[in-house]
């Protein structure tokens, strides 16, 4: 949005109190982030009392549902609701928005033109979304109310946002997908992930390419042994597993067992032990006993994890489990509990993972003078450096989820493969 609002009349803000159109991006995944969008319409509706300003305030993205768009109209007086595949259409929205309030809510995805898509971070890496939406049904999720069933972007425009940011200078391209394994599924004539990502490494000369987010029920052996090939593709995923116990992870409808998971934690490992694995965790869904608990604890270790996200589960409205599991609920102290106990456990099992990095050498994109990232996706620190360079630095300490080191070489990647 920022892109494509600056290319036409409008200019960035820095403060919140000078400007006259606040757009709030918002996100439904948990009912945190939504409290604290309500808070900030309190207090933009607290500025415009005392100041007018802002004119305009903007709503998008996953909170935005047909019920509350009108709600957030009349009673917070925002003036457009975009809807998270209808966000391209920002600035035109602003227009229509002078003579009566917008309401764009379509699942139709509003495609972005292919130059002006991607949301850039830190200046080596850039994010190209590749696929919106999802038609899975975890018990748990709104993502699929709120952003209606998976459609993947045409592999055109991928590789021509690709080839357009490497020629901006990117080292590193994040694809993105709420199910990105799901990839291609949509369409009968559209190639699946690992096509895409070998066609990226045969059209693109991008050094660098990740993609999340995985999911374990639709990953098969033949994908693991395609993507070892793969020489750009970094030895990197992010598989969410939500639970180590069975029960569980049936409850949630997620369609794998944590034997699957081992295995593919196996798959993904098996010819390259540096390969690295994170994971995400529901601490405390509805009916979790201490039992099930423990099991998530101990696959941590079994699986060996580089890095985990855990979160105290949230009932969101509109759900599977909102509707039949509030009998089981745990208290929300106990779901806090069992998530401290999952991350110190992670943090743990991924010191240990660590620690076997010390001594070892180990590529580095450059973020900036003194940091970047592993192919592992490791955080490195060092002295000197040039940034969205390579450079290769020996480690020297580590910590759970960074390392620390001595650059050895630093060195332009000239052609995206040569060094
Ligand atoms: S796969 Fe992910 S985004 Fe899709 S329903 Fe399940 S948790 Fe939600």
């Amino acid at each position: 949005m920022a892109e494509l609002l600056s290319s036409s009349e409008f200019r960035i803000c820095n403060s919140i109190e000078d400007a006259e159109i606040v757009i709030l991006e918002t996100c439904a995944i948990r009912k945190k982030a939504e409290d604290k969008v309500y808070s900030l319409l309190g207090r933009l509706k607290q500025l415009r009392k005392k100041s007018g300003l802002p004119k305009k305030i903007v709503v998008c993205g996953c909170m935005v549902t047909e019920d509350g768009a009108k709600n957030l109209v009349e009673e917070h007086g925002v003036s457009v609701v975009l809807g998270p595949r209808r966000i391209s259409r920002i600035a035109e929205a602003l227009h229509e928005s002078e003579t009566e309030p917008v309401i764009d809510i379509s699942f139709v995805w509003a495609l972005p033109p292919y130059d002006i898509s991607a949301p850039y971070i830190s200046g080596v890496s850039a994010y190209v979304t590749v696929m919106q939406g999802c038609s899975n049904s975890c018990s748990y999720c709104v993502v699929p109310s709120r952003r209606g069933a998976a459609q993947s972007k045409p592999l055109r425009q991928i590789i021509d946002e690709i080839k357009l940011l490497e020629t901006k200078g990117y080292k590193e391209v994040i694809l993105l997908g709420q199910n990105i394994s799901y990839f291609g599924i949509d369409k009968p004539d559209t190639p699946r992930l690992i096509d895409l990502l070998e066609i990226i490494e045969s059209e693109s000369r991008i050094s660098r390419i990740r993609f999340v987010t995985s999911h374990p029920a639709f990953i098969d052996d033949k994908f693991i042994e395609r993507l070892s090939k793969l020489r750009r593709v970094m030895p990197n995923i992010h598989l969410p597993i939500q639970s180590g116990s069975n029960r569980i992870l049936k409850a949630m409808r997620r369609g794998y067992s944590s034997e699957r998971f081992l295995e593919l934690v196996r798959a993904f490992r098996n010819g390259n032990e540096n390969f690295t694995i994170n994971t995400d965790f529901i601490a405390g869904y509805d009916g979790e006993t201490p039992a099930d608990h423990c099991e998530t604890l101990e696959l941590i270790e079994k699986a060996e994890l580089d890095g985990a996200y855990a979160f105290p589960y949230s009932e969101r409205n509109g759900t599977r489990a909102a509707l039949t599991n509030n009998e089981n609920s745990i208290p929300i102290i106990e779901r806090k509990k069992r998530c401290k106990e999952i991350l110190d456990k992670v943090k743990k099992v991924a010191l240990e993972r660590r620690k076997r990095d010390i001594g070892r050498s180990v590529e580095v994109l450059i973020e900036a003078p003194g940091v970047g990232r592993s192919e592992g996706n490791i955080n490195v620190e060092f002295e000197g450096g040039r940034s969205n360079e390579f450079g290769i630095v020996k480690i020297k300490e580590v910590s759970s989820f960074a390392m620390c080191g001595e650059l050895e070489d630093n060195c332009l990647q000239e052609d995206g493969i040569e060094k």
